[in-house]
């Protein structure tokens, strides 16, 4: 089962992610209602259990039709590098060894080198897959600018802007952006974490002066949540200097924050000044249209047909957190995938029942009657009569069939509404409707925008 789970899920996450996390799970066996797995790290079980247990499990019951818990083991620490090597290389080995005693020093060498020149960008933040809007308009638009002409009127770069709003994936498209012009440019993005313990670990092995140069080196700098330095003296003075260093030598700097610098508190005032000497670009949380068109994107992006209404409930349903926002997206994606149907509202409402609590935007009987009259343009005196001419029927029953989509009304009660029509009337509308959409993208496309307008 573990081999058709993984197949599962393969489909419904990106590639990245599959490699990352879904892909290292080794499967150690299955009881009756416990699958265990095999993790590399307790880190990793504790991000593969935040992000995607929940999936994984939906893909084992999809298959199985029942419930596993997951147990997952931590596998023990063994010394990982030179064992794989030589498995992989057994024939080079008898031909080469000699080179390779030659070539050793030299491998050394570029063992060292390479953390500092391969940029740890991550690749999938672009600018091109990044979607503006009202609300980052302004962070978009000096990233850019930045990206275009480093170090020239907007150094440092200050972006602050609250969670999942998309100041990681903006400075990550700078870099990207830069390093796409000139594939030699030297760019090292870390999160002040990353260089707070870098620089703890520098001190204790006395390798400061290493860790100082390595950064001097850089042609831009990217430094991710520098509020996480706030408190940390010895790290704030020390980025202090990188900070001038790189500055003096015309380098540009970008720095990311959840605040403006002014508010976080416990950062020296010396860092504080340096921040506001360039520009200081916020990002604000989404509205509504900045979200459906992210998700567009990104369902796009995953070439997945995601309903404008569909869009529109997630993102009405949605905190401004757009990572939240990504993760309804997933969640939905993957449900449609493995069940195999299409997304559409119903569906959505189903699957993020426990996510979104609607605001109960009641929509009734009544209001959809009037609005499909209106879009046929005919009266709503013969939207309810039993008139069989074409131009009555069709908007008749589309009537009937999203009546029974968005509403609790019952049949009966349905009929009730369109002229005392018998229940099976009813049925029949809503079959023929549901029968016709698969086929007809016409149809498909006149439902979607009734009930899109319908929820605006
Ligand atoms: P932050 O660093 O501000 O907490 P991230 O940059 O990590 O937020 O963004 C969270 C997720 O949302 C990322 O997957 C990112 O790609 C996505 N995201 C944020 N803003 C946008 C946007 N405007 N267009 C497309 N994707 C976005
Ligand atoms: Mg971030």
């Amino acid at each position: 089962i573990w081999l058709e789970a993984q197949a599962n899920l393969k489909h419904v996450l990106t590639e990245q992610t599959y490699t990352t996390w879904i892909e290292p799970l080794k499967f150690l066996g299955a009881t009756a209602d416990t699958v265990v797995l095999e993790v590399p790290s307790s880190f990793f079980q504790k991000w593969v259990t935040d992000k995607y247990l929940a999936m994984i499990k939906e893909v084992l019951s999809a298959i199985t039709s029942k419930t596993y818990h997951i147990e997952f083991h931590v596998a023990e620490a063994k010394p990982e590098l030179p064992e794989p090597r030589t498995e992989k290389e057994p024939k080079a080995k008898g031909k080469e060894k000699d080179k390779e005693k030659e070539g050793e020093k030299e491998k050394e060498k570029e063992k060292d080198k390479k953390p500092e020149l391969v940029p740890n960008l991550n690749p999938k933040y672009t600018f091109e897959s990044f979607v503006s809007g009202p609300s980052n308009q302004f962070a978009y638009a000096a990233s850019q600018a930045v990206a275009n002409k480093p170090a020239s009127n907007y150094n440092p770069l200050f972006i602050y802007g609250g969670v999942g709003l998309g100041k990681t994936h903006l400075v990550n498209a700078i870099g990207n952006q830069i390093l796409a012009k000139n594939p030699k440019a030297k760019i090292c993005y870390y999160s002040s974490e990353k260089f707070m313990n870098e620089m703890i670990n520098s001190l204790r092995y006395k390798k400061m002066d290493e860790f100082r140069n390595k950064f001097r080196k850089m042609d831009l700098l990217l430094i991710d949540d520098i509020q996480f330095m706030a408190g940390k003296e010895a790290t704030q003075e020390e980025f202090f200097h990188t900070f001038n260093a790189l500055y003096e030598s015309h380098k540009q700097i970008v720095v990311t924050s959840d605040k403006f610098p002014k508010d976080i508190p416990g950062l020296e005032e010396r860092l504080r000044s340096r921040f506001e000497w360039g520009l200081i670009a916020d990002i604000q949380p989404p509205g509504v249209e900045t979200k459906v068109a992210i998700l567009k994107k990104k369902s796009d992006m995953h070439a997945v047909n995601l309903p404008d209404d569909v869009a529109l409930f997630l993102a009405e349903g949605a905190t401004s957190n757009i990572r939240e926002l990504e993760g309804m997206l997933i969640r939905l994606e993957a449900f449609a995938s493995l069940t195999g149907k299409e997304i559409t509202l119903s569906m959505a409402r189903e699957v993020m029942k426990d996510i979104i609590v609607e605001k109960t935007r009641d929509i009734s009987v009544e209001m959809i009657q009037k609005m499909v009259a209106d879009h046929f343009r005919i009266k709503l005196s013969e939207l309810k009569s039993d008139k069989r001419i074409k131009t009555l029927v069709v908007p008749r029953q589309i009537a009937i069939y999203i009546c029974r989509e968005l509403t609790k009304a019952s049949y009966p009660e349905i009929g009730e509404k369109f002229g005392g029509k018998d229940h099976s009337t009813i049925i029949h509308s809503v079959k023929k409707i549901e029968k016709q959409l698969a086929a007809d993208a016409d149809l498909k496309a006149t439902v979607e925008d009734i009930k899109k307008r319908l929820f605006t």
